[in-house]
């Protein structure tokens, strides 16, 4: 619905002026305005005498034709040539939900020569691969990716395009969306296909982590999410599989790339790489102080691991972001998790729980981290970590 103001009646008397609640009429040139704080409330249209103020219907939008979309895209993100963990185990999701449809699954990979990963993307599985290989997507740039992609979405429609919520995927994912007309769910958990029209369910954490919300995209198409690394199981690996390859269109007129690679810095700090860590001993507030850290970061080099921490912790300025497991830090699935002094809030146990082995340290013996922990160790940690120093010395 939409007011308008039919200009051959209107007199310019401004009567109506006054009947709207919101301000949104003015009087220019002897014709009534409808600005855009209308809110198509109607308390104006009897208030014209000349019955100028008219309500029309806006034409509905076209519906999309769901059935002419098919297969299940993965982005298959790279950097400088090597696939990013997270593509291959969308690559495992991808399979899953492919074959629940009765559909492909195919990689959509960009960048500068990277024909080499065509075979690795078979061999993880893809029945398709599309390749996008160009010196204008060599570094990631939003507008380049986004066109190239979303033209091979409008012309090969389709069905679901999953990407991983990496620093990439969450820039591209939105884009995309917005440029293929279509909605997206960011950092979903799970993913499951209704057994009745074949809609992909997307869950993901909602309310601070407090409950699940199982999400979907009736009424366009692809239906898209990012899923964050770590969360899913990588694809199995197997040698010699072989499918097509179908190259995108790179078409870049003037104007369509905005920006520019001058330089790529690469950060100098200490590389954090929690997502690959087999092992990881994350610190909480029970550590006390940020020099706890130098104590869980002794176990960790000592087992071969990386150490991570609560948000509290972070908050409290102890360690640095990159360090955080969580719901909003990094989503980890070590082989053995030691928590320390970590209480287990629901919002920690969203980035960790998935792990093989956890392992808990907590003085507090009723804490709610020894519900998902598989050996629990109450005690001060100040005690039970050069204890268990102590023991794998001998
Ligand atoms: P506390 O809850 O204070 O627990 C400290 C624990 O240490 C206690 O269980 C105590 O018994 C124990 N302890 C004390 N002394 C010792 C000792 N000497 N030896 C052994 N144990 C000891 N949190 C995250 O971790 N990651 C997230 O991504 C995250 N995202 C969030 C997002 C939202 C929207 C919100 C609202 C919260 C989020 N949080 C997140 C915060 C979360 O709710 C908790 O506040 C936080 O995880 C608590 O950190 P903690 O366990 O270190 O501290
Ligand atoms: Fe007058 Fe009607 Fe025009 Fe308003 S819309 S200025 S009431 S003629
Ligand atoms: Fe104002 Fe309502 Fe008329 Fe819009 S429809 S101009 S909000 S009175």
């Amino acid at each position: 619905m939409a007011i308008n103001i039919d200009k051959e009646k209107c007199v310019g008397c401004s009567i109506c002026i006054k009947s709207c609640p919101f301000d949104a009429i003015t009087v220019e040139n002897k014709v009534a305005v409808i600005g855009s704080a209308c809110t198509e409330c109607g308390a104006c249209i009897d208030k014209c005498p000349f019955e100028a103020i008219v309500k029309t219907e806006i034409e509905k939008e076209k519906k999309v034709d769901l059935s002419a979309y098919k297969d299940v895209w993965v982005f298959a993100e790279q950097r400088e040539g090597e696939l990013m963990n997270v593509a291959i185990e969308l690559m495992g999701e991808g399979r899953r939900l492919a074959d629940e449809v009765g559909s492909e699954l195919c990689a959509v990979l960009c960048g500068d020569g990277v024909q080499e990963l065509i075979s690795e993307l078979f061999a993880y599985g893809a029945d398709k691969v599309y390749i996008a290989d160009h010196p204008e997507l060599k570094s990631y740039r939003t507008d380049a990716y986004c066109k190239v992609i979303n033209d091979g979405i409008v012309k090969y429609h389709p069905e679901i395009v999953i990407l991983g919520a990496t620093h990439i995927g969450r820039d591209l994912g939105p884009c995309l969306a917005v440029a293929a007309d279509t909605g997206l769910t960011a950092d979903c958990t799970s993913f499951a296909i209704d057994p009745e029209d074949k809609k992909l369910l997307q869950t993901r954490p909602a309310f601070g982590g407090n409950l699940m919300a199982t999400i979907i995209c009736p009424e366009t198409r692809p239906q898209m999410a990012t899923v964050r690394p770590g969360v899913m199981d990588k694809a199995e690996y197997v040698e010699g599989r072989t499918g097509e390859v179908i190259e995108l269109k790179v078409d870049f007129k003037d104007g369509d790339i905005r920006t520019e690679v001058l330089k790529v810095v690469k950060d100098v700090k200490e590389m954090v790489s929690l997502t690959d860590a087999e092992i990881i001993v994350s610190g909480g507030m029970g550590l006390g102080s940020p020099e706890g850290f130098k104590l869980t970061k002794k176990l960790a080099d000592r087992l071969g691991g990386a150490i991570g921490s609560s948000r509290a912790a972070v908050d409290a300025g102890w360690i640095d972001r990159a360090y955080q497991v969580g719901q909003t830090g990094t989503t980890v699935k070590p082989r053995i998790y030691f928590a320390c002094g970590i209480s287990g809030a629901i919002q920690h146990l969203a980035g960790m729980q998935n792990s093989d082995y956890i392992v808990a340290i907590n003085t507090d013996e009723n804490a709610p981290i020894f519900e998902v922990a598989d050996y629990g160790i109450v005690g001060d940690l100040y005690k039970v970590i050069p204890a268990i120093l102590e023991a794998l010395d001998k």
